[in-house]
């Protein structure tokens, strides 16, 4: 069994802590809460112990929130600490684990100096007995898990990447201006994926003003052979990637995932866009949706258990693919999109 604390129990943090809560191998000790807000609540009504600073426990006391003990009792008692603080904040806390001598779990909306930077599917064997791993964003882990399995098999000239990127989540009270696009070019997307795969990339990011998903697209440009549309639908058949047909809407992947009862309508995994497939010369066109929220808690399991050296690359996702239902949701979505 593998002890796991978890510090934020924000869009990431309560994601984790579920999936964390299912896995057979894993035992979630509790999350460190800062304010005792509904989010430390609902940990509690959902049976998760909460860990507070010595400081603020009599202010979860005046709320009636049990808490469990202190944040230094968490996370001494932890062999990993899964990091779901808000963007930059990781940073601060490695000093803490640091001198806890505890091992570290970051997310993406740290620098990549943090630690190593994670995608299973890219870079399981190397994570191993790593002391801090980041797993990188959910737009890099989209990207990441399109373009390892391409690059194993066909040499990539260029990629061009374009991100239409979610302004917020559906609770969050900051985001982007509410009738604006926001853009940035030379995103600093391309550097994070080229963290974990060496590969020539270059991207452009517009922030809209919604909350479900964001819709990226790449324009590959390949030396000899490309793949077709058909070879396509091959080799992503067994990834974490769920085939799209006839969807026109990111609302309608959505939709379908809350009418198929998922729980928070995670999907856990990107969808390519079959029908925007296009392709030309030496390059090929295609656009995928990531689903945000979810796309990163199958990677932070998988993190948890590289970092620990507890399962090989194959078993650990074998598992967290059985304990998240990705196979049945992939065919589910790619039945209903067919
Ligand atoms: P969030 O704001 O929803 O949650 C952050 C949580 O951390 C909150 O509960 C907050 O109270 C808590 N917190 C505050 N101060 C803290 C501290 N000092 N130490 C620990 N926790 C503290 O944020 P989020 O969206 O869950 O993002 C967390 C990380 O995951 C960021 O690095 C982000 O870039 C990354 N990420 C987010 C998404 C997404 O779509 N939201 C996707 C992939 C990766």
């Amino acid at each position: 069994m593998i002890n796991v604390a978890i510090n934020g129990y924000g869009t990431i943090g309560k994601r984790v802590a579920d999936a964390v809560k299912k896995h057979v191998k894993l035992k979630l000790l509790g999350i460190a809460k800062y304010s005792p807000d509904q989010d430390a609540k609902l940990a509690a009504v959902n049976g998760i112990n909460v860990y507070v600073s010595k400081e603020s426990r009599s202010a979860f006391e005046a709320k009636n929130i049990e808490t469990s003990g202190t944040l230094d009792e968490l996370f001494t008692s932890a062999d990993t600490v899964v990091d779901a603080s808000p963007d930059g904040v990781g940073e601060k806390n490695k000093l803490m684990y640091t001198q806890m001598k505890r091992k570290a779990i970051f997310q993406g909306g740290e620098e990549a100096d943090i630690g190593f930077s994670f995608n299973s599917r890219s870079n399981f064997n190397e994570a191993r007995n790593k002391e801090y791993i980041r797993v990188v964003s959910c737009n890099t882990t989209g990207y990441c898990l399109l373009i390892k399995p391409l690059v194993e098999k066909y040499e990539i000239k260029h990629i061009f990447a374009s991100l239409i990127r979610r302004g917020a989540d559906l609770n969050d009270s900051k985001g982007s201006q509410l009738n604006s696009v926001e853009w940035k070019a030379k995103s600093h997307h391309a550097d994070d994926v080229r963290s974990v795969i060496d590969v020539p990339i270059s991207s452009v990011s517009f922030k809209v003003p919604h909350t479900h998903s964001h819709i990226n697209s790449m324009l590959i440009e390949f030396y000899g052979d490309k793949p077709t549309k058909d070879d396509f639908y091959e080799i992503f058949r067994y990834e974490r990637i769920a085939l799209i047909n006839t969807a026109t809407t990111s609302s309608q992947i959505v939709e379908v995932s809350r009418d198929l009862g998922l729980k928070r309508y995670d999907i856990f995994m990107p969808c390519l866009l079959m029908n925007t497939f296009m392709s030309d010369g030496n390059s090929v066109f295609i656009s995928f949706m990531v689903p945000q929220e979810s796309i990163v808690v199958p990677e932070n399991i998988d993190a948890i258990i590289a970092q620990n050296d507890f399962m090989t690359k194959g078993e650990s996702m074998k598992l967290t693919d059985d304990m998240l239902d990705m196979k049945n949701i992939k065919s589910r979505l790619e039945k209903v999109f067919n």
